[in-house]
């Protein structure tokens, strides 16, 4: 007896015992979960595993039709709703689980059509191979995969390798499903493995889901999906560091829609939210990726521009201008214009953030009592006293 011969017979109860404490654990904590699709999928994967592991294991000791017949298909139909479960929280659902689907149903067939016991392990091998795969695929190719859907994918993978080996010795050899063997082994082994790993490896991926969901809902404004004004903050100082550390200048402007409550009382507050919702997504196309742009106010916006000296009163003006044309999703007639608060300095510490902020204010209300639809500079920078302002549009 060498390590890796194992008793199939034991390890297929095994499998079983692991998917039903999984199952109760799985239960237990759904009661409060919001994700309870997600995880009602993953409790019924394990319910069809565990009755499929306990007739798997009864090969021999019950008809062929329940152990065999019955016994494959429910395993197959169990790995492809665990695997539907994990594909649903990469947003890729809905071909998997049409292949999942055509695989079981081919592999159910194949094992009802060929007599030969060594063909139904190759046949469910193959099946879980095509199961697993490609949500080891779905879970990996992502570039915003995090670390641990990589490893998960990364087991997926490796587990598919195993049933490579197992489909290829039926194939060749021929392998009968209690045989103890070391690729027998080594597959159970991994089956077992899959278990903790998928079960584990399934709530983590929906906790690390869930905290990008709070982390959203904490730091972004649901009607234009920039940051909020907390966020805003937090994201400044960051990068105001980022200037210091390297010396280079900032543009901080502080944008202010004219005359909104005009358009709220001419059109409604539904339309008004749509005039937010347009201007965020215009002024997005003309900042950079790392520039901070957010929602301080009801109607007022600030963008930091990180390493824009003129570039950045430039994208002031053109953010003005383009604002007057916007009439994409509005009511026929309606039109807006922005008042713009800038002010540009090398920044030296983070606590001039504040002043930044003041400056670009005083500048956004000389821009509104010079008449509104203009950008207006302030000379002054955070290390001055006297703010002075200059007509830019
Ligand atoms: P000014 O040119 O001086 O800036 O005039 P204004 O009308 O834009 O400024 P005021 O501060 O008087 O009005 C701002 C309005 O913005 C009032 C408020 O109802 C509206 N507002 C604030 N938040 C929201 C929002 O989320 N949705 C909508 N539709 N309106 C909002
Ligand atoms: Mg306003
Ligand atoms: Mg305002």
């Amino acid at each position: 007896m060498t390590l890796l011969d194992l008793d199939i017979r034991t390890t297929m109860r095994l499998l079983m015992i692991g998917n039903m404490a999984a199952t109760v654990l799985l239960i237990a904590y759904t009661q409060h979960r919001e994700q309870k699709r997600s995880i009602g999928i993953f409790v019924l994967a394990k319910v069809f595993q565990s009755i499929a592991w306990l007739l798997l294991s009864l090969r021999g000791e019950i008809s062929l039709l329940l152990s065999a017949h019955l016994g494959n298909l429910l395993l197959l139909i169990g790995f492809s709703l665990e695997m539907t479960a994990f594909s649903r929280l990469t947003k890729v659902r809905r071909p998997l689980e049409l292949a999942f689907a055509a695989i079981t149903a081919c592999a159910s067939i194949l094992v009802w059509i060929f007599p030969d016991p060594s063909l139904w392990v190759a046949i469910a091998s193959i099946a879980t191979i095509g199961i697993y795969a490609p949500t080891a695929v779905v879970l990996l190719v992502p570039k915003n995969a995090s670390r641990l859907q990589v490893m998960i994918g990364a087991f997926f993978l490796a587990s598919c390798a195993a049933h490579v080996v197992r489909a290829h010795s039926a194939f060749a050899h021929g392998l009968a499903l209690l045989s103890t063997t070391a690729i027998q082994s080594l597959t159970f082994l991994s089956a077992f493995g899959l278990t903790l790993i998928g079960g584990l490896g399934f709530l983590l991926l929906m906790n690390e889901d869930l905290e990008r969901e709070l982390i959203a809902a904490a730091t972004v404004d649901s009607l234009t999906g920039i940051l909020n004004r907390r966020a805003f903050f937090a994201k400044s100082e960051i990068a105001l560091n980022l200037a210091i550390r390297n010396a280079t200048p900032v543009t901080l402007l502080m944008i202010d829609i004219d005359r909104f409550k005009n358009v709220n009382d001419t059109y409604g507050h539904a339309v008004g939210d749509a005039v937010l919702a347009s201007f965020a997504k215009n002024v997005r196309l003309h900042i950079r990726p790392h520039d901070v742009f957010g929602r301080i106010g009801g109607e007022e916006f600030a963008v930091l521009m990180m390493d824009s000296e003129a570039g950045g009163l430039n994208v002031a003006e053109r953010i003005r201008a383009t604002t007057e044309t916007l009439h994409a999703g509005l009511p026929a007639g309606l039109s807006y214009t922005v008042s713009i608060g800038a002010v540009t300095c090398i920044p030296q510490s983070v606590a001039e953030l504040t002043t930044l902020l003041q400056l670009s204010d005083e500048a956004l209300y000389q821009a509104k009592d010079d008449g509104r639809n203009r950008v207006r500079t302030s000379h002054n920078s955070p290390g001055d006293t006297a703010p002075a302002h200059d007509t830019v549009a």
